[in-house]
């Protein structure tokens, strides 16, 4: 069936080569309900918004393919927690098409858990509840963070069971993205020597995400060069929130920079660098603090791709592509720290600065303080002293934390902020609120046990002014109590 113009469809992609993608209709259910609607993002990307009230749940299931929309499934490969998977392509997810919002960019409509494709293998190209929930909430909150990140449109129940470790109601996620284009989009052409392939690829992207780059005189490696540079600011932005992708494989790292897969992902409690959630991550190779360093190998694979476009002498292409990872260390150690000096108010730049921040965060995990919390104290005690003790409460040993705030007290004497000033800008990057893993788990047990959505519905509310006091969900700050702490997450498939 199809139906209005609900969506100004503008799209590109289908225009490239055929063995970019395979042409896939979604897959219809039987009964389609809508549990929730984005108006806002829906408005910003100047669609239909009372088109969409109406028959949202047909559209957003998939049963009502609405006018303009070139349905396709996404050809891509990728290394998987290190093995290399030659296709893989979207075997649940299913791009709608594009439309160009009000501020003039382009945009990918994709409904995910619509059914198989010819990418599907073994798998029923549906999503389960509890995932497409945690998706939505958590790329909302991204978004909310000021992070790049894909974004949630709508979520639909399709009156279908997911036969998973257990039985689940079916769900429909819809995303929005600068672009599905992953670092296993260019690793796909290049497996299969199909340079042409890699080459109408990045100039596509180059169009879409770096259009100054037409103009550069070296166009492929500078592309190199700008998507590292995304991924280093994105990845350090993780880290300054505590973020955990969780399933950072190279299909899951976009090259528009935004932050894609909300699989197993959660946020970290208590600060520890080797924290992991996801329950398939048995070797942690995707814990909190490996992160940086595998942005750097996933790019290293993006670049492998890239050689023959950046140099016809393979020794010269190697040369230039190794120094843009090499760059990447640097950028990702520039942003990371840049980031962390503003988290202690620190406007200013001075040698001692890394040591200061590198303190704090080894205490903080001696002590097992909530990062946060502890974070957001220390921005209330940058304006008022008589915040300390609250401070000093995030740590087991209240007093551990004494020598540590007089070696800051000291750094900031000769920091140009005024104390309100810094307690202002401190609270505008140190987050009230995150989507804490026990909440996130809270909502989704709600939802699919009782069918009640009012806790994500709650969740949703508080987590889009993440850095707003909001003291009547006070609550919702605080780290889980023992019996309430999730300690693992699970892929979504
Ligand atoms: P992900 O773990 O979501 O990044 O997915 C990895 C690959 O598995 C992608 O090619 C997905 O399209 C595919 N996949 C995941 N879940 C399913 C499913 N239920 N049915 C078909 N393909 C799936
Ligand atoms: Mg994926
Ligand atoms: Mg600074």
């Amino acid at each position: 069936i199809r139906s209005g113009a609900a969506f100004p469809f503008d799209n590109s992609y289908v225009g490239l080569p055929e063995r970019f993608f395979a042409p896939q209709a979604p897959t219809p259910v039987t009964e389609p309900w809508l549990i929730k609607l984005n108006e806002p993002l829906a408005a910003e990307l100047g669609l239909d918004v009372e088109a969409l009230r109406r028959d949202g749940a047909a559209i957003f299931s998939g049963n009502l393919v609405p006018e303009g929309a070139e349905p396709l499934a996404m050809a891509y490969a990728g290394h998987q927690f290190g093995g290399f998977s030659p296709q893989l392509g979207d075997g649940r997810a299913i791009l709608l098409g594009e439309v160009v919002a009000r501020g003039g960019q382009r945009f990918d409509i994709q409904l995910k858990g619509a059914g198989p494709t010819p990418f599907s293998r073994r798998g029923d190209g549906r999503a389960a509840i509890g995932p497409v929930l945690r998706e939505y909430i958590i790329s909302e909150a991204m978004f909310a963070l000021g992070i790049p990140a894909t974004r949630a449109l709508a979520a639909v129940t399709t009156g279908e069971p997911v036969y998973r470790e257990e039985v689940l109601p079916g769900a429909v996620f819809t995303r929005v993205a600068a672009s599905h284009i992953r670092v296993g989009t260019f690793q796909y052409f290049a497996a299969r020597g199909d340079t042409d392939g890699v080459r109408a690829l990045a100039d596509y992207v180059i169009e879409r995400h770096y259009p100054a780059l037409k103009q550069a005189e070296e166009p492929y490696l500078a592309l190199f060069s700008a998507v590292s540079e995304r991924q280093a600011a994105l990845i350090a932005r993780w880290l300054h929130v505590g973020f955990i992708h969780g399933v950072m494989n190279t299909d899951n790292m976009t090259v528009s920079g935004e932050t894609i897969d909300f699989g197993p992902c959660a946020f970290m409690d208590a600060y520890d660098p080797a924290t992991v959630f996801s329950s398939i991550d048995q070797h942690g190779r995707y814990a909190y603090a490996n992160q940086p360093a595998i942005g750097q190998w996933n790019l290293a694979r993006l670049g492998e791709t890239l050689l023959p476009l950046i140099d016809a002498e393979p020794d010269k292409a190697v040369d230039k592509a190794n120094a843009v990872i090499r760059a990447y260390g640097e950028r990702f150690q520039a942003a990371w720290l840049a980031g962390m000096q503003d988290k202690i108010g620190l406007a200013g730049d001075e040698d001692g600065d890394l040591d200061l921040v590198q303190a704090l965060l080894s205490l903080m995990q001696a002590q097992g303080a909530d990062f946060t919390l502890a974070f957001r104290r220390l921005s209330d005690l940058a304006g008022n002293d008589a915040a300390e003790p609250a401070f000093a409460d995030s740590f087991r040993e209240p007093e551990a934390c004494r020598p540590w705030l007089a070696q800051w007290r000291e750094r900031l004497s000769r920091d140009p902020q005024t104390p309100a000033e810094r307690a202002i800008t401190m609270r505008s990057v140190n987050p009230a609120f995150i989507p804490r893993n026990h909440r996130v788990e809270q909502a989704i047990e709600a939802a699919v046990e009782n069918g009640d959505f009012s806790l994500f519905e709650a969740l949703l509310s508080v987590l889009s002014k993440p850095y707003k006091d909001q003291p009547e969900f006070a609550a919702y700050m605080e780290p889980p109590k023992p019996e309430e702490r999730v300690l693992q997450t699970f892929c979504g498939t």
